[in-house]
């Protein structure tokens, strides 16, 4: 493995992709294991399911009640990630009437991503790991690939395709996931399309970086500090979180006036008095 991806996973961390459960459960798992370590968040999810039947029961559950089983991840974001967890469910259900993700191989990609980004507070990390997942080695990672070849991993001259093709082939299944998160994660926080070399742990590794920056810019700030505080701030919920609207009361309408007998209409109701109680003689 190249030092340069050394250095990525020691910032970033290393992500450890359960294998047997389903996409969603997947996601479930990826949304608490950001920012903290697999062995937490392993134990969070155990926690889960022991409190709660299924995942629709949690989609029903109120955040800080979930919030209460999270207590294993220990990171300060538990609320945070129950938030994630609940308002995801709640949207799968209500646009597609069941708890899965599988419909996400029948879109487009077009349409996949759009679906995906809508998911509030779900880091970009996340967003493109479910798409790693679902579409293979087909995957268009733009953040990905833009910092394979700067580093390089892979050459700067192969197409977006042939770059996809180049990574699947240098690491087998389980590791390609991991190397397209911490890709991920350093494209969208440090190596945009305009790239933040000089406050880049990788300066003094990376080829772009090397190209970019003079030997005193290599040299200050140092790497290890770069590198300490990319991995001390690598809690990412990058998507700004906007609360799901609960409890939105529906509009009850006053029921029908009744009628006299004789058909003539009934008299306007009471002035409310004292205590919004009727009665005339407190006006
Ligand atoms: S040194 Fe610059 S080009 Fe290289 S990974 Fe860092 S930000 Fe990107």
């Amino acid at each position: 493995m190249s030092s340069a991806l050394e250095l990525l996973e020691k910032a970033y961390g290393r992500i450890r992709l359960p294998k047997e459960e389903s996409l969603l459960e997947r996601f479930i798992y990826f949304v608490l294991v950001d920012g903290t370590s697999p062995a937490k968040a392993t134990k969070a999810i155990e926690d889960l399911h022991e409190t709660f039947v299924d995942w629709n029961e949690v989609r029903v559950t109120k955040p800080y009640e979930v919030r209460e089983s999270l207590s294993a991840i220990a990171d300060g974001r538990e609320q945070g990630k129950a938030e994630v967890i609940v308002s995801a469910l709640q949207k799968i259900y209500t646009d597609k009437s069941k708890l899965s993700f599988d419909f996400l191989e029948k879109l487009e990609p077009a349409a996949r991503r759009k679906y995906l980004s809508a998911l509030k507070g779900v880091p970009p990390w996340i967003r493109a790991i479910l798409l790693l997942l679902v579409e293979k080695e087909k995957s268009d990672q733009p953040d990905a690939l833009r910092v394979a070849r700067r580093i390089p991993i892979v050459d700067k001259r192969l197409t977006p395709a042939k770059a996809r093709e180049k990574l699947a082939a240098l690491f087998p299944d389980d590791e390609l996931h991991n190397v397209m998160a911490v890709l991920v994660q350093h494209g969208t926080q440090i190596c945009h399309s305009r790239p933040k070399c000089v406050e880049c742990f990788l300066k003094a590794t990376c080829k772009e970086g090397i190209a970019n920056t003079t030997s005193a810019e290599r040299s200050e700030p140092p790497v290890d500090s770069l590198l300490a505080t990319t991995a001390k701030n690598r809690p990412v919920m990058s998507v700004p979180w906007e609360r799901p609207k609960e409890f939105v009361l529906p509009k009850v309408s006053p029921p029908p006036a009744a009628k006299r007998r004789d058909g003539r209409p009934s008299p306007p109701p009471l002035p409310k008095g004292p205590r919004g109680r009727p009665g005339r003689f407190y006006d």
